[in-house]
């Protein structure tokens, strides 16, 4: 397990807790919040805190407001369901950093809870004084100032190095959240020190997104499934037709070289055996199930057959850890969604029924597993894309390198 420092080791009795969280929750043109999954991460922190008596300040960017104030990337908009959220008022600052911020830090009373502003509002979140990448030194200290701790609760945007995280971590001491606790101990449990037999799935559309993470999994894991339109490019690369499907046909070579470094690391690449195969890319086309050298040269495999669900199910029946990403079809069309929803009930009855480790995350997991209402029945589903992926790729996150002892 990484020994990282986290919450629970220190005394922040009336201390000022500077919590980096990750509020750019999906809103609608009215600006009302349409899905608060990440509201609702932060809130055993910000209890805990409470409970403990802290004075909590709470950043975040939302939006890509690039250094510019903009009324609809204002932060003020939470402040109403966060209230209702916490049943405490939430103060609110209209900057994150000068005079305003610094009156409503220095207004709060052990156990208040005040949100800052919108921080890529400021440049120097996501810039170097210079326009490069990176952070100024200078805004992240006065974000700094805030606080006598820093908690850095939100392992979504742990892949990068910005004012707001490591920017504070620079100048104060850093801790761990309980929502970053949480992902850090599910994610270190699952690809680091895991339960074995150890079996990804991943789908997805392209190869091309994914390649540094299918090089390090299958360094890692015992089984791989492969699915969605990337299998189309292994698939290829094996000599099958895939007609008019989505494929990478320049990166046959890569899949070969992925395949071969599986072989040699004694994981089990596992491939569709059959598909559904369409004409049109559309919900409801007209479609049949076909094997592997059946596909029509207009025809577009968009997702996997019955076959290749009942091989994964007994893949998932042979491990003890299962790290999901990427759906195994176009599963916004149904009935395209079949396999991913099949496959996802069955890992989810696994993970409820017979110990089975089963963790997901990134971009679309999530999207596809709600959609097939096995959302709540997986061991850990992280709010992460990006960092997820990364984490997936077996990168250093500096969000992370920051926490470690
Ligand atoms: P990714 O963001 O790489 O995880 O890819 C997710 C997207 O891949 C979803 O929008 C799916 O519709 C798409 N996808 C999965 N399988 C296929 C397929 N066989 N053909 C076309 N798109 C697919």
């Amino acid at each position: 397990m990484v020994d990282f420092k986290r919450l629970e080791d220190i005394d922040v009795a009336g201390k000022r807790v500077l919590v980096r969280v990750d509020f750019n929750v999906p809103c609608d043109d009215e600006g009302n919040v349409t899905d608060g999954t990440r509201l609702v991460a932060a809130l055993p922190t910000i209890n805990f805190l409470r409970k403990h008596k802290a004075k909590i300040i709470l950043i975040s960017h939302f939006g890509r407001p690039g250094g510019k104030r903009e009324t609809r990337a204002s932060m003020m908009k939470l402040i109403k369901p966060l209230t209702s959220l916490l049943g405490t008022d939430v103060a609110f600052a209209p900057d994150c950093i000068g005079k305003t911020a610094d009156a409503a830090v220095a207004a709060l009373r052990d156990g208040d809870v005040l949100l800052l502003e919108n921080t890529r509002f400021h440049k120097g979140e996501t810039h170097k004084a210079d326009g490069t990448k990176g952070y100024d030194p200078k805004f992240a200290a006065a974000l700094a100032a805030h606080g006598d701790i820093f908690v850095h609760d939100a392992f979504s945007v742990a892949h990068r190095a910005q004012g707001s995280t490591s920017g504070i971590a620079a100048s104060l001491p850093a801790y761990a959240g309980l929502a970053m606790e949480r992902e850090l101990d599910h994610l270190t449990q699952a690809l680091d020190i895991p339960r074995r037999p150890v079996m990804g799935l991943v789908g997805g559309a392209k190869v091309s997104s994914k390649i540094d993470l299918l090089k390090n999994l299958v360094s890692r894991l015992d089984r791989l499934a492969i699915g969605g339109g990337m299998a189309n490019t292994f698939l290829a690369a094996l000599g099958h037709s895939v007609g008019a499907s989505l494929c990478e046909h320049d990166l046959t070579d890569t899949a070969l070289e992925i395949m071969r470094n599986a072989e040699r690391e004694n994981c089990e690449i596992l491939l569709p055996v059959d598909v559904v195969a369409a004409k049109e890319f559309k919900a409801g086309a007209k479609h049949r199930v076909c094997g592997l050298d059946a596909v029509a040269d207009d025809e577009m495999i968009l997702d996997a057959g019955p076959a290749t669900v009942d091989k994964l199910a007994d893949a998932i029946d042979a491990s003890k850890t299962l790290i999901w990403n990427g759906p195994l079809g176009a599963f916004e069309l149904t009935p395209f969604d079949t396999a991913t929803v099949e496959a996802a009930k069955y890992a989810a009855r696994r993970a409820q029924n017979n110990g089975l480790i089963a963790v997901a995350g990134g971009g679309d997991t999530v999207a596809a597993l709600k959609h097939a209402g096995v959302a709540d029945d997986f061991t850990f589903i992280s709010t992460a894309g990006g960092a997820f992926l990364e984490w997936m790729e077996g990168k250093a996150l500096p969000g992370v390198e920051i926490l470690k002892k």
